[in-house]
Formats: C-alpha cells, sequence, structure tokens
C-alpha cells in the first residue's frame, strides 16, 4: 500500500468507524486511482476522491409500523445521497436485517462510479432498513412500506432522488412505496424505478440486472475468442438478479447448475432448464419458499445446508467454467477463490455487489481469469431504471426489444470503457483498475467543472 492510500485510509476508517464494508469499498477504488493522480495531480489538489468519500447527506429515520398481532414494531431507516454530480441520486433500496449505516455507503459509494459507467445521466445513492420482510405477511409488509415512504417522500422526487429495489424489495414493495408517495405527493411521477408495468414500469427492467451481468460476461469471453455456449456455470441467490442470470444462460446455450438462499445451495448436475426456473421463480416470488424445495422436486439434485461457521461456501467448489455471484457481499471469500481456480474457473461476472472480498479479487487478477466486478457486470439494472426515468418523463414506453437493444449496447459499452481505462493506464485486462477509473473520471471532471460543492 502506498502512502496516500495508506493515509486515506486511516481517515477514512477514523471517521466512519465499525463501517467494515465502506473501506473495503473505498481501499480497492483508492487503489485503482494512483494509476490516475501519478499523471493528473488535480484530482488530488482538488480532493476530488476524498468529495466522493463523503455523502452528500445521510438521512437516517424512525419506522413505526403495526405488526398482525397488533403489537407496535420500530425500524431503523436510511437513504444516503452520495453524489449527483452527474444527475439525481439514484440507486436501490435494501430491506435486510443485515442493513446498517457502513453497509449502505459501500453499496452508495459503488453505485456512484456504477452509475457514471451506464453513460446516463445518474448521481448514486443507496438507502434501506433493517426490516426483514421474510415470514411477514403483504399487509405487514404493506404497513412497513407505508411509515417507511411517509419520512422518506420528503427527500425524493423524480429531479432529486430515484430510489429502486434491492435486496428484500422487489416489485411487491416498490407498488406499497409507489402508492403511499402519491397519495403523499399528489403527483404521479416517476419518483420510483422498478414499477409495473401498467403504472410506468419499464419492460426488461425486472430482467435487467442478471441479463446485463450474463452480457457482461459474452463481451469479456469474446475478447478470448469464446463463448458462452456450452459452459457451465455456478450461480449464487436465487431471488431477482439469479434467476434472470440463469433465464440468459440458458438462452445463450450455458448450462447453470447451482443456486442458493441463506438457508443452503442446490447443486443440479444436469442443468437448471428453463421448467426447473420457473418453478424456482414461482418458489421464490410467489410462494416465497426456500431453495431446499427444489431437490424434493428433481431426483438427483444435492442440497447441502449453509453453515457459517465453515471458512469457505461449498457452493463454489464445484468443476465448473464460469461463476456469476448474484446473492450478496462478501460471499467468495480467498478459500472460495481458491477452489474456483482449482476447479477451473476462467470468468467471474459479479451480479451481486462486492461479492468478492479483497484478497479474493487479488486472486483472480493475479491469474489473469476474466474478472467482471460488480460495479460494471451488474450495471444493467441501474442502466434500465434509467431508460424508465426516461421512458416516464417522456411519457412514452418502447417495446421489450428496444429496451433489450438498449441494454445490450450499454453493457458492451460499459466493457469497452473498461477495457480502454484500464490499458490506457497501464494494466490492460484488469477490469477492476477499468471500471474504477472509467466510473470516476466522469464524476471527477463534472466536480471539477462545478466547483466546490
Ligand atoms: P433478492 O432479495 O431478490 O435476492 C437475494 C438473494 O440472495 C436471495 O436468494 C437471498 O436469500 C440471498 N441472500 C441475501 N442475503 C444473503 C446473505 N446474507 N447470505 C446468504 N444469502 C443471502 O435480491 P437481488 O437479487 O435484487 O440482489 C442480489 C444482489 O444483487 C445484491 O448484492 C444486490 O445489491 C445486487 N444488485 C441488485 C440489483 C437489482 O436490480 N435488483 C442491481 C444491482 C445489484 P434469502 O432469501 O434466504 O435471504
Amino acid at each position: 500500500m502506498t502512502e496516500y492510500v495508506d493515509n486515506l485510509m486511516q481517515a477514512v476508517k477514523a471517521q466512519n468507524p465499525a463501517e467494515p464494508e465502506f473501506h473495503q469499498a473505498v481501499h480497492e477504488v483508492a487503489e485503482s486511482l494512483e494509476l490516475v493522480f501519478e499523471r493528473h495531480p488535480e484530482y488530488r489538489s482538488a480532493k476530488i476522491l476524498e468529495r466522493i468519500i463523503e455523502p452528500e447527506r445521510v438521512l437516517m429515520f424512525r419506522v413505526p409500523w403495526v405488526d398482525d398481532q397488533g403489537v407496535v414494531q420500530v425500524n431503523r431507516g436510511f437513504r444516503i445521497e452520495m453524489n449527483s454530480a452527474i444527475g439525481p441520486y439514484k440507486g436501490g433500496l435494501r430491506f435486510h436485517p443485515s442493513v446498517n449505516l457502513g453497509i449502505l455507503k459501500f453499496l452508495a459509494f459503488e453505485q456512484v462510479f456504477k452509475n457514471s459507467l451506464t453513460t446516463l445521466p445518474m448521481g448514486g445513492g443507496k438507502g434501506g432498513s433493517d426490516f426483514d420482510p421474510k415470514g411477514k405477511s403483504d399487509q405487514e409488509v404493506m404497513r412497513f412500506c407505508q411509515s417507511f415512504m411517509t419520512e422518506l417522500h420528503r427527500h425524493i422526487g423524480p429531479n432529486t432522488d430515484v430510489p429502486a429495489g434491492d435486496i428484500g424489495v422487489g416489485g411487491r414493495e416498490i407498488g406499497y412505496l409507489f402508492g403511499q408517495y402519491k397519495r403523499l405527493a399528489n403527483e404521479f411521477t416517476g419518483v420510483l424505478t422498478g414499477k409495473g408495468r401498467n403504472w410506468g414500469g419499464s419492460l426488461i427492467r425486472p430482467e435487467a440486472t442478471g441479463y446485463g451481468a450474463v452480457y457482461f460476461a459474452r463481451e469479456m469471453l469474446a475478447t478470448r475468442g469464446e463463448v458462452l455456449e456450452g459452459k457451465r456455470c455456478l450461480v449464487s441467490g436465487s431471488g431477482n438478479v439469479a434467476q434472470f442470470a440463469v433465464e440468459k444462460l440458458i438462452e445463450l446455450g450455458a448450462t447453470p447448475m447451482t443456486l442458493s438462499d441463506s438457508s443452503g445451495y442446490i447443486f443440479d448436475e444436469k442443468g437448471i432448464d428453463q421448467e426447473k426456473l420457473e418453478f424456482v421463480m414461482d418458489l421464490k416470488n410467489v410462494r416465497r419458499g426456500r431453495i431446499r424445495e427444489y431437490a424434493e422436486k428433481y431426483p438427483g439434485v444435492v442440497y447441502t445446508d449453509a453453515d457459517s461457521a465453515a471458512d469457505h461456501h461449498p457452493l463454489w467448489n464445484h468443476e465448473a467454467d464460469c461463476a456469476f455471484p448474484c446473492a450478496t457481499q462478501n460471499e467468495i471469500n480467498s478459500n472460495d477463490a481458491h477452489h474456483l481456480l482449482e476447479n477451473g474457473i476462467t470468468l467471474v461476472s459479479e451480479g451481486a455487489n462486492m461479492p468478492t472480498t479483497a484478497s479474493g479479487v487479488a486472486m483472480f487478477v493475479e491469474a489473469g481469469i476474466l474478472f467482471g466486478p460488480g460495479k460494471a457486470a451488474n450495471a444493467g439494472g441501474v442502466a434500465v431504471s434509467g431508460l424508465e426515468m426516461a421512458q416516464n418523463s417522456m411519457r412514452y414506453s418502447w417495446t421489450r426489444e428496444e429496451v433489450d437493444n438498449r441494454l445490450q449496447m450499454i453493457m458492451a459499452e460499459i466493457h469497452s470503457s473498461c477495457v480502454e481505462a484500464a490499458e490506457r493506464f497501464g494494466t490492460p485486462g484488469n477490469y477492476v483498475n477499468g471500471a474504477n477509473i472509467a466510473g470516476f473520471l466522469k464524476v471527477a471532471d463534472s466536480m471539477l467543472d462545478q466547483g466546490i460543492v
């Protein structure tokens, strides 16, 4: 670690204690940006990175609601408005018991670079709550969402801050949040993305993150003259991103073999096909059940319980060609990275945000495999959110083909800007540096133009 990164990290840790995920995200970006600062001292003297690290605004609020037994419950709500240099704050809401300030700051920080990479005019933000939608009735989820929005609505707007979904926030939650916003603001605007088709949503938005991670993988493989067809793939998670990554892999002739949730994972050596995927979608999106049921339904499938005390995740210890982590942060540690490399993995495309630990990332980069970091590989979701905002502004909607074509073009552009930036700054093939640098430059130049704000 150089003196600059060392000093920066000491200050970040002192000012943001007990936020390890935020430290991890900042550290990775700071290391990549050293390559830029050597050639462009103007960014350092204007303290651009120091300013990006400090959120423009952090909101934290009480979310009281009443459960089905009539008992009062209290959760904590957050919105991190990280950076608005290139557009309104934009980023998802996460409802999960693990949510805290540090996790949302890491996500908001990553979002700034990701949104810049999409080529669309969106700043970065993130929010959520420690509320756990799992096991709650629809009525409870609705009452919680209404209470959450009753505070949040004062701070957001179609030209200010436009939230979307993330872990635990899907179509159902966006519906309840939008309904309450509309009632309080007395206006129908595109204040959230991921909306239903009948009320301003975009076609392909639910699919966009998973499809995008696969399109990004396709672009990376093409640099080595390879295709996804015939590739055996490990996918983690079984939510929105995982489901549509699997769908696109099947369509492109690859063989996805795994899915997981927080209780365990399934290994289906024969491959998950479209019919099995439809079972998963019904299981997860309608019945809200556990992935274990997949193994109960399909003979020959192995289910393994999650073991939080283990030093590795067995999902990553199968022979395969490609890995698509699509569950959560730090789900691939250095032991998992070792297993993946040992089992012949040549490509990792991160559908989730920061699913690989810093040491895992270093191992992938060192091994020279195709490693697509989340900022670039999962940017398809927010890109189509940007397209949803554009359609809402025009009061018009594009067809499925139009949106999908735009998504494919955006993923190809993100890929080429990563490749180009990595090469220009002397680390060809390093998508981590490429994504961090290309994402940073647009935001940094905009901040220089706008003065010290
Ligand atoms: P969902 O809530 O739809 O699904 C999340 C999946 O990951 C579930 O299978 C869940 O299992 C599992 N999971 C979540 N937390 C944990 C945990 N701590 N340990 C083990 N498994 C866990 O979320 P999404 O699919 O939308 O999001 C997945 C990832 O993709 C996240 O990192 C998110 O930030 C990222 N992402 C999402 C985008 C989007 O458009 N939705 C856009 C860009 C990135 P269980 O149900 O048991 O909790």
